[in-house]
């Protein structure tokens, strides 16, 4: 019998592509449009939390700072498109891919969120020609770290969780969520705020370097 290809499950917010710069770029031209402190981009940046708070939350926190200077469509324009209208796939983790796709690994996304916003993502860098398929958290009704969407992303492949490897950027998402579902992992931390939580097991994949993805994937 043919070795079944192994699985690389990938996160997409700030692995793949880096969201926390596309939504700063959509706060920048949310701001100006709304002749609203420049300066005030840290605040929302801290309130966003690389879009951890849930968005009424932030919505809340804008309406409350700029009352009506910040028109609820345009916020909520902010918080449903901004990030998934600017995001882009850079050419290192587009070579990346391609280099993990010829060595026979088969690419399915994880990701947290809603559908249609990651979508939006998926298809407007390009993603959903390089991966074999992803799955979004609204839309299989589990959240990383659970085990249901891992089983969900194999499933989209027909292929089992056996020597499936992890890659993210979330201590507490992508590698706690590994380790749930027996997997090895490469923690891509892109925020010093991650960074010296969480112990990675002995199992470590040989890394380059873990500030880029294109490094981490040298585990192929
Ligand atoms: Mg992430």
């Amino acid at each position: 019998m043919p070795m079944p290809l192994p699985l690389l499950l990938l996160d997409l917010d700030n692995t793949l592509v880096d969201r926390d710069a596309a939504f700063r770029a959509a706060v920048a031209d949310f701001l100006a449009e709304h002749a609203l402190p420049a300066h005030d981009a840290e605040w929302l940046m801290t309130v966003d939390a690389g879009g951890y708070t849930p968005r009424a939350e932030v919505a809340r926190a804008v309406h409350a700072r700029y009352g009506e200077r910040a028109p609820g469509r345009a916020v909520r324009d902010l918080l449903d498109r901004g990030a998934a209208d600017r995001v882009v796939l850079s050419g290192p983790v587009r070579g990346a891919l391609a280099r993990a796709l010829t060595a026979g690994w088969t690419l399915v996304i994880v990701t947290n969120g809603r559908t249609a916003q990651q979508e939006t993502k998926i298809r407007t860098t390009g993603l959903d020609a390089l991966v074999h398929g992803w799955v979004v958290s609204e839309a299989v009704g589990h959240k990383k770290p659970a085990p249901e969407i891992f089983h969900a992303a194999a499933a989209t492949v027909g292929a089992g969780l056996d020597g499936a490897w992890v890659i993210g950027d979330s201590p507490h998402a992508d590698i706690a969520g590994a380790a749930g579902i027996g997997a090895r992992s490469v923690w891509h931390p892109d925020r010093p705020r991650h960074r010296g939580r969480h112990r990675l097991g002995r199992r470590r994949p040989r890394v380059r370097g873990t500030r880029h993805f294109p490094s981490a994937a040298s585990i192929t």
